[in-house]
């Protein structure tokens, strides 16, 4: 059956949440996972006491639903996103998910909330925001013994909306990820404690943090939410090899296909700030924008200066590769598109 589309602008949709009608829901009690089923409920009611309230167990990941250019809805690798929740469970001593029943009940919101899904070539997508929290009361420092396993959907718009514009980094003062914490696990703790550091940023005209190692700092991570990646004056793609870097999937599929696609030489290796200036591009890389180039790096006084007007010449390559992979323009790899039977 072809359902109609909602009566939305699409192309004017912004990154925010809008209430779809679908989303799933699942819970964990007495040591194991239930059904799961569709919810109509947006609203979550949990004690006052539950474990994410009070000492932030919780772990999420981001992926999207969109239209291929022969009509096929589909989402991009999520066997991956199960399998790095997964990862982020067990560091966050939570249960996991069992990584089928994820990707399983991926299609199931996608299927519920289908005429959300935005059409081919709007730039739009249906964003699907997978994640997991305590439910049950702990006070005492401890693990929750109740969790909650939900998936919802929300229509967001393209990402470059009136072009492509370089965006300003800048290194600051302040750290992400400890060695041997939690920075390559998708935990909101990450994100709340980085929060201060962007407002900063933004308070001073910069885009994003280039967060630091915190160890040393002497070498590059990555931003709050996207990995890095570099060019090199011989057209190599350099990307940060850190333990203390969140696994994007974005990243390492550009890695796959700027070998593979593009027949260009890639290197995963510690990057140090010193060499900064010894690359011609520099672009972040996440699901929201899949590439966005840096224009500048402003460290302490010292500006690395990029194109500040286009994306770069290899960039964009990566960039129109990629897209035209998730978009079916160009044949995928094996297993990294998974189309939603409707
Ligand atoms: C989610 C996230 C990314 C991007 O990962 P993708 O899988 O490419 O969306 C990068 N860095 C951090 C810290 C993240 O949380």
């Amino acid at each position: 059956m072809l359902k109609t589309k909602k009566n939305i602008d699409w192309s004017s949709l912004s990154f925010g949440y809008v209430k779809t009608d679908f989303r799933y829901v699942s819970n964990y009690k007495d040591g194991k996972w239930d059904e799961g089923y569709l919810s109509r409920d947006s609203e979550i009611t949990i004690s006052e006491s539950a474990g994410v309230l009070q000492y932030a167990q919780t772990c999420f990941e981001g992926l999207k639903a969109y239209t291929t250019v022969d009509g096929n809805v589909v989402c991009f690798r999520p066997d991956l996103n199960a399998k790095r929740m997964a990862d982020s469970c067990r560091r966050l001593e939570m249960p996991v998910f069992p990584e089928e029943k994820f990707v399983e009940a991926i299609s199931q919101v996608v299927k519920a909330n289908i005429e959300w899904v935005p059409p081919y070539g709007s730039g739009a997508t249906l964003y699907l925001r997978p994640y997991m929290f305590g439910s049950s009361a702990v006070i005492g420092v401890k693990p929750a013994e109740e969790y909650q396993f939900r998936i919802f959907a929300t229509p967001v718009g393209p990402y470059f909306k009136g072009g492509v514009k370089p965006i300003t980094l800048r290194v600051p003062d302040f750290d992400r990820a400890a060695p041997r914490g939690t920075g390559h696990v998708k935990a909101g703790l990450n994100y709340a404690m980085s929060l201060h550091a962007i407002v900063d940023a933004h308070n001073q005209g910069y885009n994003e943090n280039m967060y630091l190692d915190s160890a040393t700092r002497t070498k590059v991570e990555e931003t709050g939410g996207a990995n890095i990646i570099f060019i090199t004056d011989d057209n190599k793609v350099v990307t940060p090899k850190s333990d203390t870097i969140l696994p994007s999937i974005t990243r390492r599929s550009l890695m796959y296909v700027a070998q593979k696609y593009l027949g260009l030489e890639t290197e995963e290796r510690p990057v140090f700030v010193d060499e900064l200036k010894e690359f011609k591009e520099c672009a972040l890389c996440g699901t929201a924008a899949v590439l966005s180039p840096v224009g500048e790096i402003v460290n302490h006084g010292e500006h690395i200066l990029f194109d500040k007007e286009n994306m770069g010449e290899i960039t964009k390559k990566l960039y129109d590769t990629l897209l035209g992979i998730q978009m079916g323009e160009i044949e995928p790899p094996e297993g990294w598109i998974k189309v939603i039977e409707q």
